[in-house]
């Protein structure tokens, strides 16, 4: 069965079709390690995620590449600021290697409690240098780039697609040019090197033939995906808000390098707000997964909720409407648990079900798919069908938590459903903090309430 596919480049939902016949190569930019990732973070991979289960649904091999970046990447996207990752070292008084590991482990945890599969291969940016380095010579020996001050920078106006996967205006962005940008000869040229300034003061530093310094982020990208998925692969995957620098300079460097398309499907995942705007320190709504867990919520809780909108569409987050959206996964879950296995499968529903998730990516749509098998008296082979759908969900919909829960926890959970029944909230609350100071929360559902290890 043909799949489609959203692709930033054209525009338009494209049959799916591979370099290399049933293999799909896929490289999704990774976080920059120098802080907790956030739950808008972690929608990025569970989209990413989704779309590998589906290739994997339709019998595709996939080879999946996730990065870490852990130096280069500026606080500013117009090569200006400080460098992350030397920024957290210095304030938490660590090594860049020490902060990368520690924010990287916490990262696959949070990845493993979502789910979510992980990469073939993990690069990290420090241990590609010497590639980054290569690829930086060939752009200089092909008459890409110039030398400022500060650094190494790509040519833009030398490429003349430059801007396509944006549809920048690079006319009407010129225009601009009494803003300062340095020595720059554009707005829109890019640093792949940058020098030291001064040697010996940052953690991480190396010598390259343009003088000790550090690789720019976007090249990073380009040096890591090019040697573990060729010089033209299949999907790149990101955040939309890499679409109109980080990628845009990723498709520069790469095709002036090799003079090749580079990749054939651009896929970006939309952003998920708070309040309507894009969730921030000043604005709020920057929860990390174990922040979310301490509130009583699991991780596929906040997969549900991510899957019940289009990986495209901006997603509002409140902790209302993940409270909604628990609720109607834990009914899933238990009618899903209370059905009886025949041993068959649905052919109708997996076919209709397969048709939803090809056209890229519909979740949505197939998770009303398995709401109407639910609900449907005469159709056969629920269960069967049920764990089919779950390879692309990944919502555990089969799987029986069982959590033993000790007598004492058990039975002040019952004095506060009395409680609440008589609407003494003082004591409900009183009992509640119990429960919590023994390792457990409780959550109120309309089902009744669920108990959980914190
Ligand atoms: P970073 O660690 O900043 O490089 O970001 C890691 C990934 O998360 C990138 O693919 C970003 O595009 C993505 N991202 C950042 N903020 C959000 C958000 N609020 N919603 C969805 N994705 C985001
Ligand atoms: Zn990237």
């Amino acid at each position: 069965m043909e799949i489609k596919l959203y692709n930033t480049l054209t525009r338009k939902k494209q049959i799916l079709k591979t370099v290399k016949k049933s293999h799909v190569s896929i490289y999704s930019c990774g976080p920059t390690v120098y802080w907790y990732q956030h739950i808008g973070n972690l929608r990025s991979y569970i989209f990413s995620d989704v779309l590998k289960r589906i290739l994997l649904f339709n019998s595709y091999n996939v080879r999946h590449v996730i990065n870490i970046t852990d130096v280069g990447h500026l606080t500013s996207d117009a090569d200006t600021g400080e460098d992350k990752m030397e920024k957290a070292a210095s304030k938490e008084g660590k090594t860049a290697k020490q902060i990368a590991d520690y924010y990287f482990s916490v990262f696959k945890n949070d990845l493993e409690k979502l789910n979510i599969i992980m990469p073939d291969v993990w690069p990290k940016a420090s241990e590609h240098i010497e590639e980054q380095i290569g690829l930086i010579n060939e752009l200089e020996s092909k008459g890409y780039t110039y030398k400022t001050e500060d650094g190494i920078y790509f040519d833009t106006s030398k490429f003349k697609n430059y801007g396509k996967l944006a549809r920048l205006n690079i006319k009407g962005l010129q225009a601009g040019k009494r803003v300062s940008f340095g020595d720059k000869k554009s707005k829109t040229d890019f640093a792949l090197w940058k020098f030291s300034n001064p040697v010996g003061v940052r953690k991480q530093e190396w010598d390259s033939p343009w003088g000790i310094g550090f690789p720019g982020w976007h090249i990073e990208c380009s040096a890591m995906s090019m040697k573990y998925l060729g010089d033209r692969f299949d999907i790149h995957t990101g955040g939309e808000d890499h679409i109109s620098v980080h990628h845009t300079n990723e498709i520069a460097q790469s095709e002036c390098a090799t003079g090749k398309p580079f990749v054939n499907y651009w896929m970006h995942g939309a952003f998920l707000t708070f309040k309507g705007e894009k969730i921030s320190k000043s604005k709020g709504g920057l929860y990390t997964l174990s922040e979310l867990e301490n509130l009583g919520f699991s991780a596929l809780d906040y997969r549900y909720f991510c899957l019940t909108t289009s990986y495209r569409k901006q997603l509002d987050f409140s902790i209302e409407k993940l409270k909604s959206a628990r609720n109607a996964y834990e009914r899933l879950k238990n009618i899903c648990q209370s059905l009886e296995d025949d041993g068959n499968e649905n052919k109708k529903y997996i076919e209709d079900f397969q048709k939803a998730i090809n056209d890229d990516l519909n979740t949505v749509k197939a998770l009303q798919l398995l709401w109407n098998l639910l609900r449907d008296k005469k159709a056969k082979g629920k269960i069967e069908t049920i764990r089919k759908m779950d390879e692309v969900f990944a919502l555990n919909l089969l799987i029986k938590e069982h959590i033993k829960i000790p007598k004492e926890v058990q039975s002040l959970i019952e004095k506060r459903e009395q409680a609440r029944k008589n609407k003494d909230f003082k004591l409900s609350d009183e009992l509640r903090n119990k429960i919590n100071s023994l390792g457990y929360s409780v959550s109120d559902t309309s089902e009744g309430p669920i108990v959980k290890k914190s």
